[in-house]
């Protein structure tokens, strides 16, 4: 790549699960990168950073500001300042779907419900932290029993009849066990699949209705991938879930949200002290 023109600047996502960086150039997304989460989440972000720079063909002197978000967002040592997951995902959301007035992140760890007002301010928001059920963890763990990737998943939900098997279950470990009876039972994989991928919708709907459902609906986080997850939570909350164009990976909105967040605070900084170039 040659380079690229115009105000830029970084965000670094350090999830649970991976870790994301992305380059803002001015109202555009220059270029992003991604890779997993260690226990060194100091160095990883700074790999992630490097990677990006070198695919986008340019140097960290190039880039205005970053900002650091996510769970390990105090470990990105070479940020200027970081924000929350919350912020960062709402941000993003909003940057690529100007429309986008609840955003739903399901990660690795967590899944976050973001209501957000006209004007692009969070009006509430509501998370299931605690438990593992309806998260992207969840869906990795009950694919390792299936003997399947998460990548798979979409289409296996897609490759049969619809018949999900019901899971009664509120626990991901019980729910592993009813999954191994449904095997056992000669029960579809497809309908396994889309039994596990309705649980999943069940609790992320039931966290939007908490909040009250304001379209439009976008869906962000690695599991936005899985067009399975995307069809159940359509069905339970009875409307259209909006995704965005092929070329956003909905796993980088953070990143990307933190990248738009960094350059708006870096042109207030410059507003405030004109010809100054340096970092806020
Ligand atoms: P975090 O920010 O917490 O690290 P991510 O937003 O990166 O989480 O999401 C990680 C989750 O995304 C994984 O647990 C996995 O379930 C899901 N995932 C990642 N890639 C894919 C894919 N290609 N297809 C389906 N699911 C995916």
């Amino acid at each position: 790549m040659e380079g690229m023109k115009g105000l830029i600047t970084a965000g670094i996502d350090i999830g649970s699960t991976t870790s994301k960086a992305a380059l803002w150039v001015d109202d555009h997304l220059g270029a992003c990168s991604i890779g997993p989460s260690t226990t060194n989440p100091r160095a990883t972000a700074r790999e992630c950073y490097e990677k990006v720079l070198q695919d986008a063909g340019i140097k960290a002197e190039e880039v205005a500001c970053v900002f650091g978000t996510g769970y390990g967002r105090a470990k990105v040592s070479f940020a200027d300042d970081n924000v929350s997951e919350l912020s960062a995902h709402g941000k993003g959301a909003r940057a690529l779907l100007p429309s986008a007035c609840t955003i739903i992140d399901i990660g690795g760890q967590d899944t976050k419900v973001i209501l957000m007002d006209a004007n692009g301010e969070i009006l509430d928001f509501g998370m299931n932290d605690k438990c593992a059920a309806g998260t992207g963890r969840f869906l990795e763990f009950i694919a390792r029993t299936l003997g399947v990737s998460v990548k798979d998943l979409a289409k296996l939900h897609a490759g049969g009849s619809y018949q999900p098997a019901s899971l009664s279950s509120m626990c991901s470990v019980f729910i592993e066990s009813e999954v191994i009876n449904l095997v056992n039972e000669e029960v579809p994989l497809a309908s396994i699949v889309q039994g596990m991928h309705q649980s999943v919708a069940i609790r992320v709907a039931a966290l939007v209705k908490r909040l009250g459902l304001v379209e439009d609906v976008v869906i962000t986080g690695g599991v936005a991938k899985n067009a399975g997850v995307v069809d159940e939570l359509e069905r339970k909350l009875g409307i259209r879930v909006k995704t965005f164009p092929d070329s956003i990976d909905p796993q980088m909105v953070g990143a990307i949200g933190a990248a738009v967040i960094a350059r708006q605070k870096y042109l207030k900084r410059s507003d405030r002290q004109p010809g100054k170039q340096i970092k806020v």
